[in-house]
């Protein structure tokens, strides 16, 4: 058995050449094919003609996020609680749901997903930040652009706004907003 993998806009293949793991004949049959509940690994009972022997491949679609290169060439994962925070430090205060942020969000993961590339720029991703939030809220649109466009990294969009933002430091006291104490647990 093998776990084959495909891309996510290739989608599955049953008929892609796979080498008997016997004798290595890329001329194979596939006798049955089934999927699991959640439909997303594909199982398939295989034959291989030039010998005969039988044998089962998983394919599942390969949906993972591109890494993130930074401007200095070092690469991250990427990290969706990053963006969440990023995003909810510029539109703090401002009228935009939580659903509408993480509709936003999962908008900016799909484009991210469409590209296909195992590798993103931070500025490609800091682009699709600006475009979302310009739909969501002009404030926080010029907020995010204000500080990215100097800094160009969307993992140190954080630090950066506390640093111009001085309100907007985590201040442990009885005078804490609510949304100020929401803002701690994603500090860091
Ligand atoms: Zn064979």
């Amino acid at each position: 058995m093998r776990v084959s993998r495909c891309t996510a806009n290739k989608g599955f293949l049953p008929n892609r050449a796979v080498k008997c793991p016997f004798c290595g004949d890329s001329n194979t049959q596939v006798t049955d094919t089934r999927e699991n509940d959640d439909g997303d690994i594909v199982r398939r009972r295989r034959r291989c003609v030039g010998c005969d022997k039988r044998f089962t491949t998983y394919e599942r679609i390969d949906l993972k996020m591109p890494h993130i290169v930074k401007r200095n060439g070092n690469r991250s994962e990427y990290e969706r609680g990053k963006l969440l925070a990023s995003m909810q430090l510029a539109l703090r205060k401002r009228p935009v749901t939580t659903v509408a942020l993480e509709a936003a969000i999962d908008r900016i993961e799909a484009r991210l997903l469409a590209v296909g590339e195992t590798e993103i720029t931070s500025a490609h991703i800091g682009d699709l930040v600006m475009k979302e939030l310009k739909k969501l809220d002009k404030v926080a649109y010029i907020r995010f652009a204000s500080v990215y466009r100097n800094f160009a990294d969307v993992d140190d969009f954080s630090s950066l706004v506390r640093e111009v933002q001085p309100q907007s430091r985590p201040r442990r006291r009885e005078t804490d907003t609510p949304d100020q104490s929401e803002h701690d647990l994603f500090d860091g």
